[in-house]
């Protein structure tokens, strides 16, 4: 798979990154993340920098066991993924569906909270970059076909100025004990803290599929 959606080739998105002076290192880390998601949306790219710096400022490499909370679904947790390796199937990524361009990441830790950086798209500082302020508005005078291209340089050209920073206190959740519990309905097996009532979720409120034979 290459890295670009067809609206952006490959050569096209290296070019640019080389033409705004994207540092060796990072540039790989958008081109993994491009790939990963499977176009290089600019969310996806805005993350790439925000994980960065979110690293930096914790002092923490990708080897160390991060933890990441992203408060959007769309494109942000995948930078999440690929540069700091919290995933959803490691169980380090949790995704917070409030609708904002943030995240936060903290280190291991044994107690009940952590503190941690939270990195963030900050309004004011979007201003001096018209365009992604443009996009990121939502608004009707963004125009995919014709200014995705200028909206990737852009990008790649604010990098960290478009973001802010904040300590932030945590809470987190330890590991549990469980036990697994049988559901009546379906006959399969799910642990004990997620039973509802007497059922799984599968046969109660997280239905979402009915067998077609
Ligand atoms: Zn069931």
């Amino acid at each position: 798979m290459t890295p670009g959606s067809p609206r952006t080739p490959y050569h096209e998105l290296t070019a640019r990154l080389d033409s705004c002076n994207v540092p060796p290192q990072l540039k790989d880390q958008i081109l993994k993340c491009a790939q990963f998601h499977t176009s290089p949306a600019p969310g996806v790219l805005i993350g790439a920098f925000m994980v960065d710096y979110a690293m930096e400022l914790l002092g923490l490499t990708a080897d160390e066991k991060l933890f990441g909370v992203c408060e959007t679904p769309k494109c942000l947790p995948d930078a999440l993924q690929v540069i700091a390796r919290c995933t959803t199937g490691n169980n380090r990524l949790k995704v917070v569906p409030i609708g904002k361009f943030a995240i936060t990441l903290n280190a291991a830790t044994n107690g009940f909270t952590a503190d941690a950086i939270r990195v963030y798209v900050d309004l004011k500082k979007l201003k001096k970059f018209p365009i992604i302020d443009m996009w990121y508005a939502n608004s009707p005078d963004y125009d995919k076909k014709t200014m995705d291209g200028k909206l990737q340089t852009e990008i790649f050209r604010a990098g960290r100025k478009i973001l802010s920073s904040e300590r932030v206190r945590i809470r987190v959740a330890g590991k549990r004990k469980w036990k697994p519990v049988t559901c009546p309905g379906c006959g399969e097996t799910v642990p004990d803290y997620l039973i509802e009532g007497d059922h799984c979720g599968a046969c109660g409120s997280m239905k979402y599929y009915e067998t077609i034979g």
